[in-house]
């Protein structure tokens, strides 16, 4: 075993993880897949095995949060093996499993997942109108996600609602979304749509800077700045007439690199350093070779030298090409 923290060129210790167990979704939100969208061959991604190992070599370095996602992770199949296995190590080097979910299937498996250790899941939903909701995941599913929310909630899970803001689509969702999310003991992050993989529409049309929703909601809601911080690009204010917590994810207008805590590895093994980069480091190759475990570890080593100081997005023009070329679905967000 080894057990040298992760550590990178700047300085930086990486605690959180992020690991995507599949491409595939049952939705196609608009800004995140194509609708005609091709998975992977199933050879080309981790086992549920492989998976574990990666992440018991992360924890072994001294990562205590692991985030799982997709694609929809709650698709993959005996996903929930996986779960039981990682929540063996809460308490044993992990302190968080958590995962962030469109919670399409969240109603058939809320309660295994809380037996498995998870308390907080965060639910991605940016309508709460059947209509929009239908034609912006290109599938008729409100209804499902909805009871997903509350099978959670009735589980004792602690939920957060992740909200991209649309410009020209959901705008007006916003304040009635935090209303009804606060009102329910649930958190709301707003996320800036980010330039990741080419999908039908220009990303410039979608862009809305939530400088501009922050804005909005201060016309109508006393915001008060909080301390909160999570080494991630979120900022947090309490809305003190509705008691609840409002994050900001603001990836193209603010630096947040400077506290930068995690790393992502895709379905495929892919070691992204930062999100915004294409740069990666192989970990299949390393667990599918001779020496797996030393292969592992010399790849993690060979990571944090190489995680960039900071991101390299750039949106301000309009048909420009996504600073990345893959999917958040395939290194999940
Ligand atoms: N399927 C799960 C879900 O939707 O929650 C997990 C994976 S999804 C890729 C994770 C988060 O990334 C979701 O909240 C989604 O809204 C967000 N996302 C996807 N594409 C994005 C983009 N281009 N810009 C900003 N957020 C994006
Ligand atoms: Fe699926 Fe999540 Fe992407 Fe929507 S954002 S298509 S739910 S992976």
């Amino acid at each position: 075993m080894n057990d040298r923290a992760l550590i990178d060129a700047f300085g930086r210790k990486i605690t959180y993880l992020r690991l995507s167990v599949t491409d595939r979704c049952d939705l196609r939100c608009a800004y995140c897949m194509a609708e005609d969208m091709t998975f992977l061959p199933k050879r080309e991604v981790l086992s549920l095995e492989e998976l574990e190992s990666v992440a018991a070599a992360f924890i072994d370095r001294g990562v205590n949060k692991i985030r799982i996602t997709g694609g929809e992770p709650l698709v993959r199949r005996n996903v929930m093996t996986l779960f039981e296995r990682l929540g063996a190590r809460l308490g044993d080097g992990l302190e968080e499993l958590t995962l962030t979910t469109n919670a399409t299937q969240l109603a058939k498996y809320a309660a295994d997942l809380k037996l498995a250790g998870v308390r907080r899941v965060n639910i991605s939903l940016d309508t709460r109108d059947e209509d929009k909701f239908a034609r912006l995941t290109r599938r008729r599913a409100l209804s499902q996600v909805l009871a997903g929310v509350d099978a959670a909630q009735d589980v004792g899970l602690k939920v957060k609602i992740n909200m991209v803001a649309l410009k020209d689509f959901n705008q007006n969702d916003i304040a009635p979304m935090i209303e009804w999310a606060h009102g329910r003991g649930m958190d709301v992050t707003l996320i800036e749509v980010m330039p990741l993989g080419e999908i039908e529409e220009d990303r410039f049309d979608q862009y809305l800077p939530l400088t501009q929703v922050r804005d909005d909601l201060e016309t109508r809601w006393t915001l008060t700045p909080m301390a909160q911080r999570t080494g991630g690009p979120a900022r947090y204010v309490r809305v003190e007439e509705t008691g609840g917590v409002l994050g900001f994810i603001t990836p193209l207008t603010n630096n947040f690199c400077a506290g930068c805590n995690r790393v992502r590895v895709t379905c495929t093994g892919q070691i992204y350093m930062c999100l915004g980069r294409e740069d990666r480091i192989d970990l299949r190759a390393a667990l599918r070779g001779d020496e797996p475990d030393r292969a592992l570890h010399e790849a993690l080593d060979r990571a944090m030298r190489g995680k960039p100081e900071r991101h390299a997005f750039d949106i301000d023009a309009p048909g420009a090409a996504p600073a990345v070329a893959r999917h958040m679905s395939a290194t999940g967000g």
